[in-house]
Formats: structure tokens, C-alpha cells, sequence
């Protein structure tokens, strides 16, 4: 029977590396992209030995990184390896192998300056026309840290710990009372021992865990929290924070650091409306980033929030729920169910860090024939107002009148999740620390853009757009300053950087 046959391997062949890469490849996109960027102003940092080797250049492992993180080549280790054995690498990076070391030492020096290019890639977008600004998704992926579960400890695991250890000690203490000889005595003090070292490993968790102040403390990453990866499976790992818009679902900003979504509202939108140098935007976010201060801030700054209201704790308890208590703002007071004036004092309490003023009428609540349906508090009901009450009140009421508005939020942010995760694999992180791990979200996050961009524009256009990038990028500033000051040699030396730049994109252009 006749079987498709390959080629003869004993056959000497001539052939062309770029013959072997296809025309609409992810390499040959990733290798323009970089071309294009101002890599010298981006701040990647470059250690320039006085003797021997010269290093690599700063461009060719940054198409390195995107080509890999794109192809499931995270670690440094299949980086290298695939410099060795993969055709479009080998195309990349011009037969260059870098070794596992300084691949690995590039991505942790150098956190920054990917953060810069990323952000620089947006900037890009948004003067292209694909990304608009109006309206923002916030959501959040978690991904797992290089930190296992029982090397994190929060107070209550160190105290089970602490408590075990201290039942072991008393039973060997018995048993030593019990012992008939004094190997057997021996034996038994050598494990007290071992106990009271494990024991002081555990005090000193503990004074850690106070002196840091945090809730938590992981022993191998240190800024790694134990959050809710999905549905009650708790692992360490980090709450990522992704910002996009809601023109071509392109990511716009990211941060990390919280383990879950309340505090991130402000912090996310106030950067996004920076990066993008807007004057008013919408926001859309879940209910978990619902928080009357953070959605205060926005409002301060000209950005309209749509964030998914939280029922009222009231609402759960069977009693009469605080929305039918009417509040007057010219007095500031509440009309209750009984039409009785509750008043507040004016004092701001701190409640689990939120500010509350306190609305009561102990008078009325003793006689009040309501009352079993109203509180069980035996001095009356009091009402908790946070001073927010206003700003989260107008969210609820524009996520009310706008629903098919905010629907689009889950159109906008959730879809990409996915692709990092069950796609490209992006479910955990190789790399310590904050910084670092934003360092792969930052590579993430412009590898997903530009594949998004390659399937809005045809590949030719996207590659014609991408050379119109490198007058953009290109530091005029530079020329204009060479011309003001001689020598005037600076001036040329600067003007032939930028056509050899030109140059060399247009000569890839028309090759293909
Ligand atoms: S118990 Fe107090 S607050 Fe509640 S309805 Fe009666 S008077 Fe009003």
C-alpha cells in the first residue's frame, strides 16, 4: 500500500530561512512591531561589559519574549531550547542562541521597561484610532504564584500550628515520665527538640505577620496573597487587574497587588484617564468593585461610573430593609416607616473602614407598634449612612436606567481572560514579586493586542501601519535640538538613525 513519502534526509538542500516562514506568521509580525519601537527610549536596561562578549541587543530578545509568550515558550529554559530548534525562532533572532541565563536575567532587569512599552503600544492604539477612551471595562483574572499553599500563613494557621505543636510536647512529656531507659529518654528529648525549633519557626511567622501589618505572609513571594481562584478553590496567586476598551476590546492598562476587586475602582480608571489623557470617560465594573469612596473619586475626576450595585446588608435580615427608610437631604435626616424623624449627631464613625454617620430616634422606636418588624436592637433602629451614600445612590440609579449598557461590560473585559488562560496558558506566573509578574502581564497583554490588531486590519495594512510607528516613536525632539546646537554633526547623526530605521522596515515591506 502507497503511504505519502517525506523527503530524502540524506539530501544536501539549498534553502532560504525566510523561505520557510510563512508571509502572515506571528514572527514576522512580532519582528516588524519591535523594529518599530523606540527600544532606546523604553528603558530597558543594557549591561554593556568593558571586556569580552558583547551582549545581545535589547530588540532581538524582546521578539524573543513575544514570540514565546504567545506560543505557550514561557520559561526561560523553552526560550532557549527553541532558539535551538524552532525555524521561526531561528528566523527572529538571525541564528542568535542566548543561553537560559541571560534570557531569565533579561525578563527580571528589566520590569519597567516592559511596563513602558506596553504602555507606549497603547498610546500608539489610541492615535491610530483604535482605542477611543469612552467607555472602560475594569475586571480582574487571578493567576497562581510561585508560592504553594502551606507557604503562606495568616493567624489562625499559625496558632493550629503553634497549638498542634504544643499537644505533641505535653504527650512526649508523658511518655518521657513512662520511658523504662535512657536511650529511650534520649530519644523522646531529641523530638521536644525538634518540636521547639518548629515552634520557634512559627513565633518568628508571627511577629513577621505583625510587624508587616498585612493579614497574610507568604515565605517564597512575599507579595503573593492567598486569593479565590475560582468558585471556593483558594490557592496563592495574584489578582490581576485589566482595564479595556470598549472600541476593539484592546487592553489599556493592568496592575496587581490586592486580592480581590474593592479597592481597585479609582486606582485603575484615575491611570486609564492619565494614559490616555482623557477629560471624561465611562467606566463599567462588577459588583465587587463597588465602593461609595472609590466611585466618589471618579466622580470627582469627571468619570461616570456604572458599577453593579450591592444589595444593602439590611435587605437580608427579614427586617425593614434601609431603602424604605425616605432620606432628606436638605436636613439630613430619615422619615421611617412610622413617619418618625430619625436624626443623626453629625459624628463620622469608622466602620471596618468605612464612614458612617448614625441616623436614630430612640424615643419613638420604645413605643413604636412597628417595631417587631423593624429592629431587634433593644435601644431602637439606627441607621448606618456612609458619607459615599450620595455617589453610590446616582451609580445604582444610572445602572438601573441603562441596562443594556452596562451589559456590555462582559462583552468587553471577559472574553480575553479566556484566551489567556485556556489559549496561551497564562494561568500561573513563573516569576516573584509584583513588579516581575507585571512584567509577564505587560508582555501578555501586548502580545493579545497586537494579535487582536492583525485581525482588524489585513496583514499589509497592519504592516504599513506599523512603519507609519516609527515617525510617531521617532524622539523629533532629538533633531530639533541637534539643529539648535552645534556641532551639527549630532543633527546628521540622528537624521541617519531615523532613515536607516525607515530603511530597513521599508526593505522588509517590500521583500514580501
Ligand atoms: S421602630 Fe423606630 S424606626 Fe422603626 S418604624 Fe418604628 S419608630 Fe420607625
Amino acid at each position: 500500500m502507497d503511504f505519502i513519502q517525506g523527503f530524502d534526509r540524506d539530501q544536501l538542500q539549498m534553502l532560504s530561512f525566510d523561505n520557510l516562514v510563512k508571509q502572515d506568521s506571528w514572527a514576522r509580525v512580532v519582528d516588524l512591531f519591535v523594529d518599530c519601537l523606540p527600544i532606546e527610549n523604553l528603558g530597558f536596561k543594557h549591561e554593556h561589559a568593558k571586556e569580552g562578549r558583547p551582549p545581545y541587543a535589547t530588540a532581538d530578545l524582546l521578539k524573543l519574549f513575544l514570540y514565546g509568550y504567545k506560543n505557550h515558550l514561557r520559561s526561560s529554559r523553552k526560550l532557549a531550547h527553541a532558539c535551538e530548534v524552532n525555524i521561526e525562532v531561528i528566523w527572529l533572532l538571525k541564528g542568535l542562541r542566548p543561553s537560559a541565563r541571560k534570557i531569565a536575567y533579561f525578563r527580571k532587569n528589566n520590569s519597567k521597561a516592559f511596563k513602558q512599552a506596553f504602555r507606549y503600544f497603547v498610546v500608539m492604539l489610541k492615535n491610530m484610532g483604535l482605542i477611543d477612551g469612552q467607555t472602560i471595562a475594569i475586571d480582574s483574572f487571578k493567576i497562581r504564584a510561585q508560592n504553594a499553599l502551606k507557604n503562606n500563613f495568616n493567624q489562625k494557621k499559625i496558632d493550629r500550628h503553634i497549638e498542634y505543636i504544643d499537644t505533641k510536647i505535653q504527650e512526649y512529656e508523658q511518655a518521657i515520665e513512662l520511658a523504662d531507659n535512657e536511650d529511650q529518654k534520649q530519644e523522646i528529648t531529641s523530638k521536644i527538640e525538634y518540636q521547639n525549633s518548629k515552634k520557634d519557626k512559627y513565633k518568628h511567622l508571627e511577629k513577621q505577620l505583625q510587624d508587616s501589618g498585612e493579614s497574610q505572609i507568604s515565605t517564597i513571594d512575599s507579595d503573593a496573597r492567598s486569593v479565590v481562584l475560582h468558585r471556593n478553590i483558594i490557592n496563592v496567586g495574584y489578582c490581576v487587574q485589566a482595564g479595556c476598551d470598549s472600541k476593539h476590546k484592546l487592553f489599556i492598562n493592568n496592575d496587581t497587588g490586592t486580592v480581590n476587586d474593592t479597592h481597585s475602582l479609582s486606582p485603575m480608571a484615575l491611570d486609564a484617564q492619565k494614559l490616555l489623557k482623557l477629560k471624561t470617560m465611562n467606566v463599567l465594573t462588577d459588583k465587587g468593585y463597588t465602593t461609595g469612596k472609590h466611585i466618589e473619586i471618579c466622580t470627582k475626576n469627571n468619570i461616570t461610573t456604572y458599577s453593579s450595585p450591592k444589595a444593602h446588608s439590611s435587605q437580608k435580615n427579614g427586617l425593614f430593609d434601609m431603602q424604605i427608610f425616605e432620606y432628606n437631604k436638605k436636613g439630613d435626616f430619615y422619615t421611617c416607616p412610622a413617619n418618625k424623624i430619625l436624626t443623626t449627631n453629625g459624628t463620622v464613625y469608622n466602620k471596618a473602614k468605612h464612614k458612617v454617620k448614625h441616623y436614630k430616634n430612640r424615643k419613638a422606636c420604645v413605643s413604636c407598634e412597628l417595631r417587631s418588624l423593624c429592629t431587634k436592637n433593644k435601644n431602637g433602629r439606627f441607621i448606618e449612612r456612609s458619607i459615599y451614600q450620595e455617589a453610590v445612590e446616582n451609580n445604582e440609579q444610572r445602572v438601573n436606567e441603562n441596562p443594556n449598557y452596562y451589559r456590555l461590560r462582559q462583552q468587553i473585559t471577559e472574553h480575553q481572560f479566556g484566551t489567556f488562560k485556556r489559549q496561551w496558558g497564562f494561568t500561573y506566573t513563573l516569576m516573584k514579586g509584583k513588579a516581575n509578574v507585571l512584567s509577564e502581564v505587560n508582555i501578555m497583554m501586548i502580545c493579545y493586542n497586537l494579535r487582536r490588531i492583525m485581525s482588524i486590519f489585513s496583514p499589509n495594512d497592519l504592516k504599513c501601519r506599523l512603519k507609519d510607528l516609527v515617525l510617531y516613536f521617532f524622539d523629533l525632539n532629538k533633531l530639533f535640538n541637534a539643529i539648535l546646537s552645534p556641532p551639527y554633526r549630532n543633527y546628521f547623526f540622528h537624521l541617519n538613525q531615523l532613515n536607516t530605521k525607515i530603511d530597513s522596515i521599508t526593505t522588509k515591506l517590500t521583500s514580501k
